[in-house]
C-alpha cells in the first residue's frame, strides 16, 4: 500500500559524509560547463541556431552549461506535438500517470546532491536553500501523484434510485508552463507535473536565467519514461516563445509563476479569443509579494529579529514570500532596530558555493541594477541603517540593507524589490500595524510576532494574505503543510501544494444513466 505523504527531509550538512557528497557534486557539476542541452519536441532532442549561456551569479564569468534556445516556430511545433500526445495521455488513468511521478521522485532522490549543486552554481543558492529547493521538488511529485489518485477515485454524489450517476475529472488539453528562476527546480517541477498528472500535455518554457536545472528536470522525466510529447521543452525568451504559447489558439491553459508585470500581460492576452479557438483559456498566475512581518509590544524580540532577518535576507531576499517590510510597534521599535542590526551585521555574504556563506548574490545584472536603484530611492525615503552597497565585485553581491523610519506609502514600502532590502515602519497600535500591512496591492505572505492571544486572533481575521504565520518566519512553506499562494496582485488565488490545486487543471464531467 502507498505510504502516507511525508515531506522530504532536508540534508544535514553538518554530517561530514553528507558534506563530502555535496562537495563532490559541486566539483562534478563544475566540469559540465561544456555540455550543451537540447530542446525536446515530440521526444526528440532538437538543436537550434542559438544557445543560452548559463552563468554563475557568484562568479560572473563562470559558465555552468549551455542550452539551445527555442524560437516562436519551435513553440508552434511543440504545441502541435503536445496536442497529438494529448489523445493518448489524456485517456490513461490517474493512477497510471501518477506512477511516472513516483518514479521521477525516486530519480530526483538519487540525483539530489547533483541537482542541488546545479542550483548553487546556476542560481546562486546557498547549500541549504538549494537543498530545500530539491526537497520541495520531490515533495511536489509525491504529493500531486497522491492527489491525482484521489481525483481518479469515484467521487461522492447524492444517490437517486432510478439513475446511476458518476462524476469524472477530465483534463483540459495543451497547457503552457512558464516558470521563474527563483525556485528553478521546485516550482518548475510542481507546475509541470501537476498539469501532466491530471492528463494534460504541456509545453514547458523555463526562465532564461536557469535553463540548465530545467534541462536536468527533463532528463529526470525522460528517465522516468514519460511518453514523447507529454512534456515539450522549449527554453527561450518570454517575448518570443512565451507569447507564442500564450496567444496560440490550441493552448487551453497557461500556468505561470513570475512577476506581476508579466502575469498581468499574460492574463490580458489570454483573454482574447483567437481565430479557431473554441474555449476560454484558463490562467493560473502566481505573482509577486510585498510581504510584511508585524511585531507587537509583547513579542519575544530576539526571536522576532532572527526570523525577520532570515525572511528578508535568505537567498538574498529573492523569494516571493520574503519579508520586505517589518512593521514594529513604537514601544519596541528602537530595541528591534538594535537587534536587527546586530544579527544582520553577522551575516556572511559570499560565493554560494562556500558552505559558510549566509547570503549569496542576486541572480543577474538586471536584478543587481534594479536592487541598487531601489536602494538609491530608499536613501530619500528613509534612514539607511546598514548595507546599501555592492559587496564583492566577482558576482552580483549586494549587502543586506535595512532602511529605518520608512513611511507606509514610500515606494520601497510598496513596490516589490526582490532583493536584500528591508524597510522598517513604525506603528502606534497593533490595529494600525495590521492596516499598514494590508496597505499594498499584494497579499501573499505575512507574519505576526506576539504573545497576546487577542492580537493573534485579530490578525487571523484581518491580515489579508494567502499565507499567514504566527511567531515564525514568512518563508519556507512546506508542500501539503502550508498550501501556498496569495490574494490580489499576488495571483489568481490558487494554492500550490494544496488539495485544491490539481482541480485547476481539470474539468468535471457528470455522466448519468437512467436505470
Ligand atoms: P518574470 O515575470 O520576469 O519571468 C517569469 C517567466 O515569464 C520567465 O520564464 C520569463 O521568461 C517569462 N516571460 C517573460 N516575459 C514574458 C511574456 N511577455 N510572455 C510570456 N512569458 C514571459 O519573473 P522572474 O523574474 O522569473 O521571477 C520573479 C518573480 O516571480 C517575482 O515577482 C516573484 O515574486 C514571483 N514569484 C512568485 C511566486 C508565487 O508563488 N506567487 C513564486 C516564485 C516567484
Amino acid at each position: 500500500m502507498l505510504p502516507e505523504f511525508r515531506n522530504e527531509p532536508f540534508s544535514r550538512f553538518s554530517n561530514p559524509e553528507v558534506r563530502a557528497q555535496m562537495l563532490a557534486a559541486l566539483e562534478a557539476v563544475k566540469h559540465e560547463h561544456d555540455v550543451v542541452y537540447p530542446l525536446y519536441i515530440d521526444g526528440e532532442a532538437i538543436t537550434t541556431a542559438n544557445v543560452i549561456e548559463s552563468l554563475n551569479p557568484s562568479r560572473k564569468e563562470q559558465v555552468i552549461g549551455r542550452v539551445h534556445e527555442g524560437t516562436a516556430e519551435h513553440a508552434e511545433r511543440a504545441i502541435a506535438g503536445a496536442a497529438r500526445a494529448f489523445t493518448s495521455w489524456s485517456k490513461k488513468s490517474f493512477e497510471e500517470r501518477a506512477r511516472y511521478l513516483f518514479k521521477a521522485a525516486a530519480i530526483m532522490r538519487r540525483r539530489k546532491f547533483e541537482l542541488s549543486a546545479t542550483m548553487v552554481l546556476e542560481a546562486g543558492k546557498t547549500w541549504a536553500e538549494a537543498d530545500a529547493d530539491t526537497a520541495e521538488a520531490i515533495d511536489f511529485l509525491e504529493f500531486y501523484a497522491r492527489e491525482a489518485m484521489r481525483l481518479g477515485a469515484p467521487q461522492p454524489l447524492t444517490r437517486i434510485r432510478e439513475e446511476d450517476n458518476e462524476l469524472y475529472y477530465i483534463p483540459l488539453g495543451v497547457g503552457a508552463i512558464i516558470t521563474p528562476w527563483n525556485f528553478p527546480l521546485a516550482i518548475l517541477t510542481g507546475m509541470t507535473t501537476s498539469a501532466i498528472v491530471a492528463g494534460n500535455t504541456v509545453v514547458l518554457k523555463p526562465a532564461m536565467q536557469t535553463p540548465v536545472i530545467a534541462a536536468k528536470f527533463m532528463e529526470v522525466m525522460k528517465e522516468a519514461g514519460v511518453p514523447a510529447g507529454v512534456i515539450q521543452f522549449v527554453p527561450g525568451a518570454g517575448e518570443t516563445v512565451g507569447e507564442t504559447l500564450v496567444d496560440h489558439p490550441q493552448t487551453r491553459f497557461i500556468s505561470f509563476t513570475g512577476s506581476r508585470r508579466v502575469g498581468c500581460r499574460i492574463y490580458e492576452r489570454a483573454a482574447k479569443v483567437q481565430p479557431g479557438q473554441i474555449w476560454l483559456k484558463r490562467v493560473i498566475a502566481e505573482m509577486g509579494g510585498k510581504d510584511a512581518i508585524v511585531v507587537d509590544e509583547h513579542a519575544d524580540l530576539d526571536d522576532a529579529a532572527r526570523q525577520i532577518v532570515a525572511s528578508a535576507f535568505n537567498f538574498a531576499g529573492q523569494k516571493c514570500s520574503a519579508c520586505s517590510r517589518a512593521i514594529l510597534h513604537e514601544a519596541i521599535y528602537d530595541e528591534m532596530v538594535d537587534r536587527l542590526l546586530a544579527i544582520t551585521k553577522d551575516l556572511r555574504i559570499g560565493d554560494a558555493e562556500s558552505p559558510d556563506s549566509h547570503v549569496g548574490p542576486v541572480i543577474d545584472e538586471g536584478a543587481f541594477q534594479k536592487v541598487l536603484s531601489y536602494i538609491e530611492i530608499g536613501q530619500g525615503e528613509g534612514t539607511l541603517l546598514c548595507g546599501g552597497k555592492q559587496a564583492s565585485p566577482d558576482g552580483y553581491f549586494i549587502e543586506p540593507t535595512i532602511f529605518g523610519d520608512v513611511r507606509p506609502t514610500a515606494r520601497i514600502a510598496q513596490e516589490e524589490i526582490f532583493g536584500p532590502v528591508l524597510a522598517l515602519i513604525k506603528a502606534r497600535t497593533f490595529e494600525e500595524a495590521i492596516d499598514i500591512a494590508n496597505d499594498t496591492d499584494y497579499g501573499l505572505t505575512g507574519s505576526v510576532f506576539s504573545r497576546d492571544r487577542d492580537h493573534l486572533e485579530y490578525a487571523r481575521v484581518n491580515f489579508q494574505v494567502g499565507n499567514l504565520y504566527f511567531n515564525r518566519k514568512s518563508t519556507g512553506a512546506l508542500v501539503g503543510v502550508h498550501p501556498f499562494g496569495g490574494f490580489n496582485m499576488s495571483g489568481t488565488d490558487s494554492k500550490a501544494g494544496g488539495r485544491d490545486y490539481l482541480l485547476q487543471f481539470t474539468q468535471a464531467k457528470a455522466v448519468s444513466e437512467r436505470l
